[in-house]
């Protein structure tokens, strides 16, 4: 039937010049009964909508005679709003828009209707006294063969002092949605350097953010980045089809993908979208349900659209894109709000950005539908909106990121403790004084190490139970840590035994250190049970102000210097502060 339609409208066309030069005087003296007619001396910097009455056509396609004769019949209709929309599959159309030259010199003028993706497009410009200006264009056709190279549809032409029409016919099974201009070439030009301005930063950000991302999948394995980076190449690679960027760089020799491009690539964008959402969220385990929901609709889709594709209907197919692009949207925030309700710290940022994103879309859907004025700030909002999305995600990344890895340094710290007193265990102890040491052997520092054993604790134990005794140890590990320096390290170095390393500490003043220890930990009163209790410790310091080889022969000497103490019968600094 679509195919029928095209047939029945490319042999109406071929209409004689003649005939069209002399029904284009009646045309023009009708002109001023519809629309306000395009002054050329005002420049316009917004489309021409208003200016513009419009017919669209019913079963058979109509020629440019046809259309004149409409157009005398009072048939055409005109339109309020900047930009004229009359959504998917709609029936072919054609527009007219008077002109006024109030100069007595011909005025070249561009006319520019700047939507990529319209299959079919014819031009007349019709002055008074000369044959028509005809064109004829559109993204059935080659690249190569537009009037005038650009990613949009434009058209020069001299309008002559006084009247003139412009007679446009559009057929295209995609949303017809035309924001048409009409301006100098110079006004034209400036509008495409600000374009390219916005565009230029909008790739510029999202390449960089692709790489950028890329190469931290390179690096950290971590596949949530890569798929980022898919996500960001697909909506660069769809924005590029559907504003025309692609088929001018990427495919130009290839209408016949210029015809499905945006409907694959409208698909294709949300699709990996989602899955990095089930990915970043980890819905699998977190959300099942949702997870195979989304997972199912992804396969039914692409089926549809398969489907569509294979029996050649646009209109259907840009339906299912549509459809699932909008679910998406819709999902997006709706994972991101509940991944926050089950706790998800990163989910945050996700909901922001997703939120971000269909604000843009729905504003800018809207300034294409002609339910909010036109602005260009409305127009491009979905390209804002994808920014924030884009940026907002990458700090999704990053603070998650973030989260794993004070979990990961959490997780080793808690490694590094003695559960039951909270100071270092012998793990850490060798970790945190292996640079000390070195730094000793390096400089030739003096450096001490005390190793403490609480006497007779088997008998707090027997006594008082195995929950004293543990009450006791903390206790003991507490007032050790404030006997010493900060600079002093203090572990646990199993059961009752204790050990600091002192850097930087000659021998009178680590026996000083050690002995005001004893001393306070025997000063230091337990209530246990309801009893008083003192206890008491015995210690073995060992020094070196030569330091070489391994600190263990240090540690060793220290340990040799505690069983000293005990034998001498404990309670006392070994060796003793007068021998030392
Ligand atoms: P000495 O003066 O010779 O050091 O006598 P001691 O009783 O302190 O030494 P011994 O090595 O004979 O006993 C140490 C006791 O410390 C035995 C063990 O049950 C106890 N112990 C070791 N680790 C813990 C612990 O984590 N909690 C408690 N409550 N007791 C512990
Ligand atoms: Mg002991
Ligand atoms: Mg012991």
């Amino acid at each position: 039937m679509y195919f029928l339609c095209i047939g029945v409208f490319h042999s109406a066309r071929i209409m004689h010049m003649k005939s069209l030069f002399a029904i284009s005087l009646l045309i023009l003296w009708q002109a001023s009964a519809g629309a306000v007619a395009l002054d050329l001396a005002e420049q316009k910097t917004i489309p021409i909508g208003i200016h513009t009455e419009f017919l669209q056509e019913t079963d058979t396609a109509l020629g440019l005679k046809e259309a004149m004769a409409a157009y005398r019949e009072g048939r055409f209709q005109g339109s309020d709003n900047d930009i004229l929309t009359f959504g998917v599959g709609s029936r072919p159309l054609w527009l007219r828009i008077p002109i006024h030259n109030p100069l007595h010199i011909p005025l070249r003028q561009r006319l520019a209707i700047e939507t990529s993706w319209l299959d079919y497009i014819d031009v007349y410009f019709i002055d008074s006294g000369r044959p028509p200006e005809v064109f004829h264009t559109g993204d059935r056709y080659g690249f190569a063969e537009r009037p005038l190279t650009g990613r949009f549809f434009a058209f020069d032409h001299h309008f002559l002092p006084g009247d003139a029409a412009i007679f446009i016919r559009v057929e295209t099974p995609d949303p017809m949605v035309l924001p048409i201009y009409l301006s100098s070439v110079e006004a034209y030009s400036v509008r495409e350097q600000d374009g390219g301005y916005l565009y230029g930063f909008l790739y510029g950000l999202i390449v960089a953010l692709l790489g950028y991302n890329l190469m931290l999948f390179l690096s950290l394995r971590a596949w949530r980045y890569f798929y980022f980076a898919i996500y960001l190449g697909m909506f660069l690679v769809m924005n590029m089809s559907y504003t025309g960027h692609a088929y001018m760089w990427l495919w130009p020799t290839l209408p016949a993908w210029q015809l499905w491009a945006n409907h694959v690539l409208i698909l294709l964008f949300p699709m990996t979208g989602l899955i990095f959402a089930t990915i970043f969220l980890n819905t699998k385990s977190s959300l099942p349900l949702l997870h195979k929901a989304v997972i199912t609709a992804c396969i039914v889709f692409s089926v549809l659209e398969s489907l569509a594709i294979l029996a050649q209907a646009q209109a259907v197919a840009l339906i299912v894109s549509f459809s699932f692009i909008f679910a998406f949207s819709l999902t997006m925030v709706y994972m991101g709000g509940v991944s926050i309700l089950n706790g998800n710290k990163s989910a945050k940022y996700f909901l922001i950005a997703s939120v971000a994103h269909v604000t843009g879309s729905s504003i800018t859907a809207m300034t294409t539908w002609g339910l909010i004025p036109y602005s260009i700030i409305g127009y491009h909002a979905i390209e804002i909106g994808m920014m924030l999305d884009a940026v907002l995600l990458a700090m999704a990344l990053a603070d998650q990121f973030r989260h794993v890895q004070e979990q990961r340094l959490r997780a080793e710290h808690l490694t590094m403790l003695d559960p039951l007193t909270g100071i270092n265990n012998r793990r850490a102890f060798y970790e945190l004084v292996s640079p000390l040491w070195n730094r000793a052997i390096d400089e030739q520092q003096d450096i001490s190490v005390i190793m403490l054993d609480i006497d007779k604790f088997k008998s707090i134990n027997d006594k008082y139970g195995h929950r004293q005794g543990d009450e006791v140890l903390s206790q003991v590990a507490q007032m050790l840590k404030e006997c010493m320096r900060t600079s002093d390290i203090i572990a646990r170095w199993g059961g009752e035994e204790f050990i600091v390393l002192l850097p930087m500490t000659p021998k009178p003043a680590v026996m000083v250190i050690a002995e005001r220890c004893r001393q306070r930990l025997s000063s230091l009163s337990l209530d246990l049970a309801g009893e008083k209790h003192n206890l008491t410790v015995s210690l073995g310091v060992a020094h070196t102000d030569q330091p070489r080889g391994s600190l263990d022969e240090l540690v060793e000497r220290a340990d040799v210097h505690l069983y000293e103490a005990k034998r001498k019968g404990r309670n006392r600094v070994y060796p003793a502060l007068e021998l030392a």
